[in-house]
């Protein structure tokens, strides 16, 4: 419908039934964020081809190939040149990045997104489950959602299942459905090699709980504490060398890693820190659930 047809169906009927595009929505990102998810951050690499670009507290991650760059999270809308600075910093090309993923579709993972595919000319990949609140900018996310956009709306340009690979050069990333945080909440997992040592590294999406309200009036997500209870199961089961997450604080990169540090993926190894930061949003969960009953 061009804009001409528009305002004719608005004259003629008298109503204003939008098209299913955003032109006329402005994109209201939540404001008052921790101050360590604007701030940057030095790029380093984690292991292998895997490399953080992300701000203080927002993970991004690079996975390099020779076929071309998958980038995982863009952080929030301010966070683009930050992003792009540390991929180039490192001595990558933006235009080399070929795939961009999300954990989830919130607007501090998302903000950038928009301008990073624009900016990449990249593909953007999601979690079929999280393909609508992608499309409407977080619009109609079942708990932070208003009805309005909180960052620039994408169209994916191919939906995954649980277990896809994405493969890309000689790297093979699978997709781990674990909803729960937003309807399609995901991780990765790859294997990466170093010399003669290969490790398997889990890039998480930690489930943690994001409304206050009992998980019985979502309706908009029925199946919300069933999802938890699946989500946080399969998580405990996870194996791997090495593990990281959407967000810097969930395992503790400031603890592990100092900028101007040397390579050293050994720092990442740490399936204990994994399965307490697990129980304890156990302890949360249940905690929720109590509440309900
Ligand atoms: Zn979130």
């Amino acid at each position: 419908m061009t804009f001409r047809a528009f305002i004719f169906t608005i004259l003629i009927t008298g109503t204003c039934t939008l098209p299913n595009i955003s032109f006329a929505q402005t994109v209201n990102e939540p404001k008052n964020n921790p101050a360590e998810w604007s701030r940057p951050y030095q790029p380093f690499r984690i292991a292998g081809n895997l490399y953080y670009v992300g701000t203080y507290d927002l993970g991004c991650f690079l996975i390099t190939t020779d076929k071309g760059n998958i980038l995982i999270n863009t952080g929030l809308a301010n966070s683009d040149k930050i992003i792009a600075n540390n991929i180039r910093t490192l001595g990558f090309k933006l235009s080399d990045t070929k795939i961009l993923l999300t954990t989830q579709a919130h607007f501090d993972h998302m903000g950038a997104m928009a301008a990073l595919k624009k900016l990449t000319g990249a593909k953007v990949y999601v979690n079929a489950k999280d393909a609508q609140v992608m499309k409407d900018g977080g619009a109609s996310d079942y708990a932070l959602g208003n009805g309005k956009p909180v960052y620039t709306p994408v169209t994916p340009d191919k939906l995954l299942h649980d277990g896809d690979v994405i493969t890309l050069g000689a790297t093979k990333l699978a997709m781990l459905d674990h909803p729960g945080h937003t309807q399609g909440s995901c991780s990765y997992m790859l294997t990466t090699s170093e010399g003669k040592r290969t490790y398997r590294v889990l890039i998480a999406n930690m489930p943690t709980i994001v409304t206050e309200k009992p998980f019985g009036q979502l309706p908009s997500y029925p199946t919300v504490e069933k999802d938890y209870v699946t989500t946080l199961r399969k998580m405990k089961t996870l194996k791997f060398d090495i593990w990281v997450s959407s967000h810097a604080s969930q395992f503790g990169l400031h603890q592990k890693h100092t900028p101007g540090d040397a390579y050293d993926p050994a720092k990442f190894v740490d399936q204990a820190g994994y399965e307490k930061a697990l129980n304890d949003l156990q302890a949360e969960f249940d905690k929720m659930v109590g509440k309900k009953k």
